[in-house]
């Protein structure tokens, strides 16, 4: 019989939160993969905006405050985050052009046409990459830069197990081609489309194993967190597994 795996998305928004807490990234990501996506992008001044979109602590914002001369506004909806995000930009002096805000993808506080660089590390999968796309471009000025991380197939065909694992988690998941023509029919000149190094995933999860004892033992007897864990271990395993047949892809846009 096949029993019904859980995916993260199944569980409480408090226990995935707290688990995540006080770490730098939430993600899979890394300062170079960071500095690589923006290097494609061109013309950015002191008075260049930047939205940094489910943000988290900021771990990439840093690195974009620290790279570039621009004002960027951080927006997650996880209050603690944005919490941590603010100390962060203080600690590295950076707080009187980077702040994070409390916000929702879904619904941004934005003028149109006010950006000029819109970044999302492994966050768009929260409303949909190419709704996302669509629905935050007039914020952008006319030449503007879009730069998004999104999970990718690798190949036309995979097996079942790693199909139906990540069919349930995110429908959405497609090939490279398909997502870079999601991205033109949304009225942006695909500009760079690269894979990111397995090393981003490994790293992320040897940093998820490490923690899963600590709050394991803060959440002794807790079923729910038991389960959680147990699904973030069966994601992690998966990955290793099947790492030939997805991972994490940066695309970088342009508006027309
Ligand atoms: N960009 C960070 C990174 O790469 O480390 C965080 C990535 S984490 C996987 C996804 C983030 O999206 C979380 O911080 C979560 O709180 C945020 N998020 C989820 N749904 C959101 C929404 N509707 N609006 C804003 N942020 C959201």
């Amino acid at each position: 019989m096949k029993t019904e795996k859980q995916t993260i998305h199944d569980f409480d928004l408090n226990i995935i939160y707290d688990f995540f807490s006080n770490s730098e990234r939430q993600g899979p990501g890394s300062p170079e993969e960071t500095l690589r996506a923006l290097s494609f992008i061109n013309g950015l001044t002191e008075k260049s905006k930047i939205a940094d979109i489910g943000c988290g602590t900021g771990g990439q914002t840093m690195v974009l405050g620290q790279n570039t001369p621009c004002e960027i506004i951080g927006v997650d909806a996880w209050p603690d985050f944005i919490d941590q995000f603010n100390q962060n930009a203080r600690s590295k002096n950076l707080q009187n052009r980077v702040k994070g805000i409390v916000g929702n993808m879904e619904n941004l506080p934005f003028e149109e046409e006010e950006l000029d660089l819109i970044w999302s590390e492994g966050a768009i999968y929260n409303i949909g990459f190419e709704r996302g796309l669509n629905e935050w471009r007039k914020f952008l000025k006319k030449g503007g830069y879009i730069a998004v991380t999104e999970n990718t197939w690798f190949s036309e065909e995979r097996p079942d197990e790693i199909q139906d694992f990540w069919q349930k988690a995110y429908p959405e998941i497609d090939t490279i081609p398909n997502k870079v023509a999601q991205m033109q029919k949304a009225g942006y000149l695909p500009i760079a489309t690269y894979v990111l190094p397995e090393t981003i995933w490994t790293a992320y999860y040897t940093w998820q194993t490490l923690r899963r004892e600590a709050f394991l033992k803060k959440y002794a007897g807790n079923k729910a967190v038991e389960k959680f864990i147990d699904a973030q271990r069966y994601e992690a395993e998966l990955y290793y597994k099947y790492k030939e047949y997805y991972g994490y892809v940066f695309y970088i846009g342009k508006k027309i």
